[in-house]
């Protein structure tokens, strides 16, 4: 058993992410041509390449610290929006597994233990079929279920 819809949003998400590390990169004031700086709102100058940069996020200012003060309205704009997207598949994800997990603990009469396991989710108990003991691992990535 495997979740299609579970896949599918891990793609989505797949690629809102490199859409959004993208974006952090092109928009990056560390790309600017000049070697030095100046943030607009604390007034510093400094040389670019103490710009820190994080991958999938705003690279902020090295002395106030503000998160978009380097950027252009039109750059974070863009950066923005395509966070905003990002957390939105990302909540989606999140939702899927748990309607996943929560259908898999139908199958329990009683459950003795559950746990995340690194990629995996293991639940552990009682048939509701025949009491036996059983154990359910859910892989979190792809929603495949495999019974033990
Ligand atoms: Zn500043």
């Amino acid at each position: 058993m495997e979740s299609q819809k579970l896949k599918e949003l891990q793609n989505q998400r797949a690629k809102a992410l490199e859409k959004l590390k993208k974006a952090c990169r092109e928009c990056s004031p560390k790309r600017r041509k000049s070697e030095f700086v100046t943030c607009p709102k604390c007034g510093s100058r400094y040389p670019r390449k103490y710009i820190r940069e994080f991958g999938c996020t705003f690279s902020p200012c090295r002395v106030c610290e503000d998160r978009r003060s380097l950027y252009s309205a039109t750059s974070i704009k863009r950066i923005e929006n395509l966070e905003a997207q990002f957390d939105n598949i990302e909540a989606l994800v999140n939702d899927e597994r748990e309607r996943l997990i929560a259908q898999i603990r139908g199958k329990f009469n009683e459950i003795y233990d559950e746990f995340y396991n690194g990629d995996t989710y293991e639940i552990y108990g009682a048939s509701a079929k025949s009491g036996d003991a059983i154990h359910y691992t859910i892989m979190i990535d792809t929603g495949a279920v495999y019974k033990k």
